[in-house]
């Protein structure tokens, strides 16, 4: 049978202080968005390379690590991955790059793989190398059965990278160079996305639209007065509000919108996966 790989999306939504600082307008992110939406990705990714999957805490409801740990060793996973984002103060600093928390052990599988992750994390990425570190007073690593690592992709009291985590494409990115990590660890060969847009599957239907997502499809560019929109881009699904993160054109005393391609959450937990004409 095919691997059972753990994943973990860090926190939870509202966990105190996982959050960046605030911007100039007033905006911030959680650590869980971006935990969570890299956790969706590798989660996919994974499957296309023929892996199973568990998320140990699938949604924003509050999952502690001891659940999450419980949830990994009762299934008998073989992989846990603990996917976060970095801060030092709290305050925007200087801090900055991505670091690996493994199980040190000269033949250990945590040690290895985390390894691995990290390798590919530091090719993808145009990041700051912190190196592969003893994870072992984790709670994560320290209480899991199987191997387990933990990687921090990067700081969100940082504002050049805070804007990374924010973004679909440096999400997309940590996802894949995660994924080649945990396939290389296990011997596997790595799927790439099917190059053809055309055959992921169709668009549920309105009517029997779930939870699990929908797909918008939208023009690339936007315009509105940004007063109004808070320097966002927003979209409106199903009477549902949520922003997405845009390039910015200033246009005849208003602004435009770059809106980017996508995997995008709204607040109730849906996410929604925005593609460009
Ligand atoms: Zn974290």
């Amino acid at each position: 049978m095919s691997k059972l790989i753990a994943i973990d999306a860090g926190h939870e939504y509202n966990t105190a202080g996982k959050r960046t600082p605030k911007f100039d307008n007033g905006d911030f992110m959680h650590e869980w968005e971006f935990n969570y939406a890299v956790a969706i990705e590798l989660e996919k990714i994974l499957k296309r390379c023929g892996f199973r999957t568990l998320n140990v805490n699938p949604d924003k409801s509050e999952t502690s690590l001891a659940q999450r740990v419980s949830k990994a060793n009762t299934a008998g996973a073989d992989f846990y991955i603990s996917i976060h984002a970095n801060a030092l103060t709290g305050k925007w600093g200087n801090a900055k790059g991505i670091e690996t928390f493994v199980w040190p052990s000269k033949n250990g599988s945590s040690e290895k793989i985390g390894r691995l992750i990290h390798k590919h994390l530091m090719t993808g990425t145009n990041m700051v190398d912190r190196g592969v570190k003893d994870g072992s007073w984790l709670y994560v690593i320290k209480h899991t059965k199987m191997p387990s690592v933990l990687v921090e992709c990067g700081f969100m009291d940082n504002l050049r990278e805070a804007k990374l985590l924010m973004s679909s494409s440096y999400r997309q990115e940590c996802a894949v160079e995660i994924a080649k990590g945990i396939c290389e660890g296990f011997g596997v060969k790595y799927v790439s996305e099917p190059v053809n847009k055309e055959t992921p599957k169709p668009a549920p239907s309105p009517k029997k639209e779930s939870n699990k997502g929908v797909k918008i499809i939208c023009s690339a560019l936007w315009t509105y007065n940004s007063k109004d929109w808070n320097d966002k881009a927003v979209i409106v699904h199903k009477d549902e509000v949520f922003t997405i993160i845009s390039d910015k054109i200033k246009v005849d005393g208003g602004y435009m919108y770059q809106i980017k391609s996508g995997l995008y959450i709204t607040a109730s937990s849906k996410y929604v996966q925005v593609v460009n004409l």
